[in-house]
């Protein structure tokens, strides 16, 4: 059966790549590949982490977001942001001048996501109690993680905790606010203020789901910027929001620990997408044990550690431990912003769908034919040198062997081989070096030209 198709945000720009493959050696899941001196993704394999983004020193990896004019699309405007975002702002900057602004740019309602964690907390120990459930219970939050999870840990699949994100709940309960206010539901847009590139994809092509609630995802990256630069530029402080500020601990729900010292039982807190492969691993292998809830978050330091966050992840955690225990000292009172009254609805739409492992290997849609040429690729991996040197254009030997089954490279791509093959005459320099080039480009011999990109 074919695997369902799978959205990416994050695309390489071929013009900027210059093949350096620091991305292919960052990738956690080796879904890149070098061909012709130019970073390929693997749709397959990619989970949207984000890691190729953050290494490559040319940014020729870039995200594909939504166009911020798309949200005139719609005469109701919802801004649905997450606490992270407020966290990017210097603390002189009040809350106030924060939303106010982001009205004046064009949103007409705003809507602080961790105002649904209150209900999904709850929702959650509940989920907690049902004995069937697979321990430990993995968080749904993260949306590369859950990818993660179905293409290198489809045994883990299960385990997945089957309840919507507070970005989604909230999402569902602002359009019903407003539709039971009497606004015509093709006249309300919903936007996701993001952090992450996994998020953009999510919403595009989320899992567990048929369509997303959310209509479209804002750069948090590209909105820092329009706001903090009309915030400085004032003459004076116009404040139109009428929106109350979110003062209380769920602010730091989406913070490492912020959702596993909130659920039942023993819970663990891993941030970091290689420290999560690695707890994982431990988890299928039943290397661990007793462990009742796992809060997985791709990001160091979770969703301040985005690749959209214009500020350092430290100081965003900082910034918003101190906005909250300001906030307490001063005694506010908590305001639940109706959403309360939607609980019973939001019960029912927070429910995903079962979840599907999805093959990383990808090697055949058959099963049969895939176990057949997985055999073949461990067969083909002894042969390899096994240093993973990465001469190929793929990030290990193993992948290599995966790429000559699949039929995507050949033996003779690898360097030592090609070396033995022309030592045996079966091959002459003249191959070898159109085989290099293949892989690296037609220029990359040339002295320089790694720097100029040709
Ligand atoms: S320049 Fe290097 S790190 Fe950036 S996309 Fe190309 S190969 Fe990857
Ligand atoms: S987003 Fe993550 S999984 Fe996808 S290609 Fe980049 S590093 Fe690999």
């Amino acid at each position: 059966m074919d695997q369902p198709f799978f959205f990416h945000a994050l695309k390489v720009d071929d013009k900027a790549c210059i093949g350096c493959s620091h991305c292919m050696n960052a990738c956690p899941t080796e879904a890149i590949r070098i061909w012709n001196g130019k970073a390929v993704i693997d749709d397959n394999k990619c989970v949207d982490c984000g890691e190729c983004f953050r290494v490559c020193q040319v940014n020729a990896i870039y995200v594909e977001d939504n166009d911020f004019e798309q949200i005139y699309r719609f005469k109701y405007r919802v801004a649905l942001f997450p606490a992270v975002f407020v966290g990017q702002f210097p603390e002189e900057i009040k809350v106030s001048q924060i939303y106010s602004e982001l009205h004046k740019i064009g949103f007409t309602h705003l809507f602080e996501v961790e105002r649904a964690v209150e209900i999904l907390n709850e929702s959650i120990v509940d989920y907690q109690e049902n004995k069937e459930n697979e321990l430990p219970i993995i968080s749904s939050f993260c949306p590369a993680i859950i990818r993660l999870i179905q293409v290198k840990f489809p045994s883990l699949v299960d385990n997945i905790l089957r309840l919507g994100t507070p970005s989604d709940i909230a999402a569902h309960f602002y359009k019903q606010k407003l539709i039971d206010e009497g606004i015509p539901v093709n006249e309300i847009g919903i936007f996701y203020i993001t952090p992450c590139a996994a998020k953009i994809a999510a919403i595009k092509n989320p899992v567990g789901e048929e369509k997303s609630i959310v209509d479209g995802a804002i750069n948090l990256n590209r909105l820092f910027n329009k706001v903090y630069r009309n915030i400085k530029q004032a003459t004076e402080d116009v404040l139109i929001s009428q929106a109350t500020e979110l003062f209380s601990y769920e602010v730091l729900w989406t913070l490492t620990k912020g959702e596993s010292s909130r659920v039942k039982g023993r819970a663990l807190a891993i941030d970091g997408i290689n420290s999560v492969m690695e707890f994982l691993e431990k988890v299928e292998n039943r290397e661990v044990h007793n462990i009742d809830y796992l809060e997985c978050r791709a990001c160091k330091e979770g969703c301040a550690g985005g690749i959209l966050n214009p500020q350092n992840r430290f100081l965003t955690v900082e910034r918003l431990n101190k906005r909250v225990s300001l906030n307490l000292k001063k005694n506010k009172q908590f305001s639940s912003s109706g959403i309360v009254n939607y609980k019973e609805y939001l019960n029912e739409k927070m429910i995903l769908d079962k979840l599907v492992p999805r093959s990383m290997m990808m090697l055949d849609s058959d099963m049969a034919l895939a176990m057949k040429k997985m055999v073949k690729a461990q067969k083909i991996e002894a042969e390899l040198p096994g240093i993973d040197c990465g001469a190929c254009g793929a990030p290990s030997c193993k992948a290599l062997s995966e790429d000559i089954v699949k039929g995507d490279a050949t033996l003779s791509h690898c360097v030592f081989v090609q070396n033995v093959l022309m030592q045996n005459g079966e091959i002459n320099m003249e191959t070898a070096f159109a085989i290099i080039d293949k892989i690296w480009g037609e220029h990359k011999v040339v002295k320089g030209s790694i720097k100029s990109g040709k």
